[in-house]
Order: structure tokens, then sequence, then C-alpha cells
């Protein structure tokens, strides 16, 4: 522990919640709070949530006798972390939210704005399965599909702060429609909902990926057919990030990672397969849960405070 007991302010906003928590320099949580985003109420009305919240953690810092030191601040989108602004986002509705400037402000604190999937990718590559591995790729699989390339600790913004959208690599040119518009990209068949959703268009019942992952586990003929075209798709997507990146370590993440052996063993088959002389990935659950956002964005905001102190 610090002599001062320093804690950082850690928010992760999502399109429903917001995880909070008050982050020791070490990855350690001492206290955290969630809270509803709504997002409906439109985008001041959630910015001004995330700073009264940011105010309130600060405040139960110092009421506990802790020192707040920085505050993070993880958001959904595209985001701008050189400028600490909020570009774009679907589920929250931010459009160019200057967030960091805004948090500074109110807390009287450094802080750092990050993007949810890079800072998670961040905190399960230095705190959680990727520990160690000093190339990280991580994926995070749910209603979409982003990814984090973190290396030696430090995960890439890109030039216009859209790195990582691997959800959109093309893998069945003429496939399914993706949300982004275009047909055939790896979250249009890979991601959880694009699996539920297959599933439920061939057999016309709504299910989802987790049920279709028991199905295929019990050798339901089209729940075999459809799961098994998830995991090649995302065997494509993961060998052209493989040949991108050369990572030691594939931390997959986010609902569809819960499927566990169901999908990391047919998935690791499919890899292997595909990868010629590349090095083929350790391929790991992610370790920090839901937590990883919060804990990525306190890592984030400590980043921030050593450049700027040196
Ligand atoms: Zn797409």
């Amino acid at each position: 522990m610090s002599e001062r007991d320093e804690v950082v302010v850690a928010l992760d906003v999502g399109g429903t919640g917001m995880k909070c928590a008050l982050v020791r320099p070490d990855g350690t949580t001492v206290h955290s709070e969630r809270h509803a985003t709504t997002a409906q109420r439109g985008p001041e009305a959630v910015v001004g949530t995330i700073l009264d919240v940011a105010e309130g953690l600060a405040g139960k810092a110092r009421a506990d006798g802790r020192t707040p030191v920085a505050c993070g601040i993880a958001v959904p989108g595209v985001v701008d972390e050189a400028r600490g602004v909020a570009v774009w986002s679907a589920n929250v509705g931010f459009r160019d939210v200057p967030l960091r400037e805004l948090a500074g402000t109110r807390l009287g604190l450094p802080a750092a704005l990050g993007h949810d999937v890079r800072v998670g990718g961040l905190a399960e590559a230095r705190l959680g399965a990727g520990r160690d591995a000093g190339h990280v790729l991580f994926v995070a699989i749910g209603t979409g599909i982003a990814a984090a390339h973190v290396v030696d600790g430090s995960a890439a913004t890109g030039a216009h702060g859209a790195a990582g959208e691997i959800g959109h690599i093309l893998v069945r040119p003429g496939g399914p429609r993706c949300g982004c518009g275009r047909t055939g990209c790896l979250e249009a068949v890979s991601s959880a909902s694009a699996i539920g959703r297959r599933y439920a268009e061939l057999s016309g019942a709504p299910t989802t990926a987790a049920e279709v992952a028991d199905r295929a586990a019990a050798g339901e003929p089209l729940a075999v057919e459809v799961w098994q075209e998830a995991v090649e798709a995302l065997a494509d997507g993961l060998a052209t990030g493989q040949a991108l990146y050369d990572v030691a370590t594939v931390v997959l993440g986010g609902g569809l990672a819960q499927a566990g052996p169901r999908l990391f063993d047919p998935l690791r088959r499919a890899l292997r397969e595909r990868l010629t002389f590349h090095r083929e990935p350790r391929l790991v659950a992610a370790g920090l849960g839901d937590e990883a956002g919060c804990l990525g964005a306190a890592l984030l905001a400590l980043d921030t405070l050593a450049k700027e102190s040196r």
C-alpha cells in the first residue's frame, strides 16, 4: 500500500450501465459501485451522471482517508485518446464530447479517456490472462466483435482512434449483412448476436448463442452447423489477426468466451489449420470478467500521470 493510500477514480461507461471503482496503483479495487446509464436521456444527461458519479467517488475516497490522484474513464465507440474526446458512440449517443477536460475540470485531477475494449485489453494484458505475454490481442465477442492490440502494456489506438476493429475483417464475401452496412464481416457471422440470429433464421425459434453452444454440444445437427460456421469464421479472423500482429497470446472475452471448451477446443484446431509459417498464439479466456474496463481505465489514468511527471 502506498503511504498516502492513493487511488484512481475509474469509470467504465456502457450502453446500459456504468461500472465504477476506486482502484489502487497495483490494480486492486478498494470500492466499487454500479449505476444505470439510461442512454435514452441523451448525451448531456449521461455526461452529467458521469461527472456526478466521478465526483462522488473522489469524495468517498477522501472520506475514507484515501487520496484520489487521477480519473480514468472508458467509453464505447470511437475515442480520440490523444485529445480526450468521445468522438462517436452509437449506444451512448456521444458526438465529440470532450470528456477528459470535463472530468479533469470537475474533479481537479488529471484525467484520461479511453476506449472500453482497448482499456479492457490493457487490463487483461497487464493484470489478467495475458500477463507477461508482451504482445497480446484481446478480442471481446458479444453483440459485436472488437479487439485491442497491446504491446508491452500499451494499447495501439490507431491514427483516428479506431484501431482494433477486427469485427469488420471481411471473412465471408457476400455473407450476412453487418451493422456497418457491408456484408460478410466477421462480426456478422461470429458475434454472439450473429450466432443466435443465424440459428433463429434456420430454425424459426429465437435462441441465444449460449443455447446454440449447448445444443451443439448435445449433438443437434442444426446447432452443430451454425456453431461450426461461427468458429471457422472466427478462426479466419484470428488467423488474419495473427498475420498482422504476431502476438504471443490471444485473450478472448465477452459473452461468447463463456462457452469455454466448446468454443476454445474447436477454435484452437481451426486456427492451427490456418496457420502456415506463423507461430500459433496461446488462446486463453479473459480473466478479469466485466471489471476489465474499469481496471483498464484506471491503468490508463496512471499511465497518463506517469507521462506527465516525466
Ligand atoms: Zn462490418
